[in-house]
């Protein structure tokens, strides 16, 4: 896609929700791509490594020990219960992309959003996170694409599909409390509506 490049003014902690197979990991890939000063918060997970996935790059691919040992130690920033796994995200990498001035990009269920919510929530008022967060839900244009997309993905079990499509419409309930929703039907489209809330929310447009 040709976009005039682009830079963030000014750091942003952008969280990113959707439902299963609404196209989040192929937007927030696009993201990345077009800004290079946006940092990837890998979450840590028990769920099983999918495709091509990269341990230490998707995802820290951890035992339910390990996951319950970060939980107690306090190491996660937020964490829930997705689809049956576990999932948190690394509190430590978060703090120090902030403050050397990088944006983040948190790829995250609703549960963790309102709890990373109610965190800035309670920041000062002059908190550059208060000003920074920005919480976007991506929808799928509808619930039959969402299953299309599923099954079109290939590396899910009819089982796992049948269970995130059971989870998607609970997902879609809690769509009102995000600040930005936005469509993805057609790719381009829902993109560039993304990169322009980010350009607005970091003063550059
Ligand atoms: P999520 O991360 O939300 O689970 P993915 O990014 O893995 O979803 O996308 C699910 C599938 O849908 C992938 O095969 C992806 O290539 C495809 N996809 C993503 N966005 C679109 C779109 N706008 N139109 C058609 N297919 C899409
Ligand atoms: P997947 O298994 O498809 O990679 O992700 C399943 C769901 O878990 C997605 O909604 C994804 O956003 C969410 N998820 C991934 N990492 C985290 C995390 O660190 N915390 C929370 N709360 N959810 C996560």
């Amino acid at each position: 896609m040709d976009l005039e490049k682009r830079e963030l003014m000014k750091p942003l902690l952008i969280v990113m929700s959707a439902p299963s197979g609404a196209g989040k990991s192929t937007l927030c890939d696009m993201l990345l791509q077009d800004f290079p000063e946006i940092t990837y918060s890998v979450s840590c997970t028990t769920r099983a490594p999918r495709g091509m996935e990269e341990d230490g790059a998707d995802y820290f691919f951890v035992s339910q020990a390990k996951f319950d040992q970060l939980v107690a130690e306090g190491k996660l920033l937020e964490h829930a219960v997705v689809h049956g796994n576990c999932y948190g995200t690394p509190a430590e990498p978060v703090r120090e992309a902030f403050a050397e001035g990088q944006s983040v990009l948190m790829d995250i269920d609703v549960v963790g959003a309102a709890a990373v919510r109610e965190t800035i929530a309670r920041l000062p008022e002059d908190d550059p996170l208060r000003a920074g967060f920005v919480d976007i839900f991506i929808e799928p244009p509808s619930m039959e694409e969402l299953e299309r997309r599923l099954v079109g993905r290939g590396e899910d079990s009819p089982e796992t599909i049948a269970l995130r499509l059971q989870n998607a419409q609970g997902e879609m309930d809690r769509a009102g409390e995000f600040r930005y929703r936005v469509v993805n039907d057609e790719l381009s489209v829902a993109y560039r509506r993304i990169r322009d809330i980010l350009l607005v929310r970091s003063g550059e447009l």
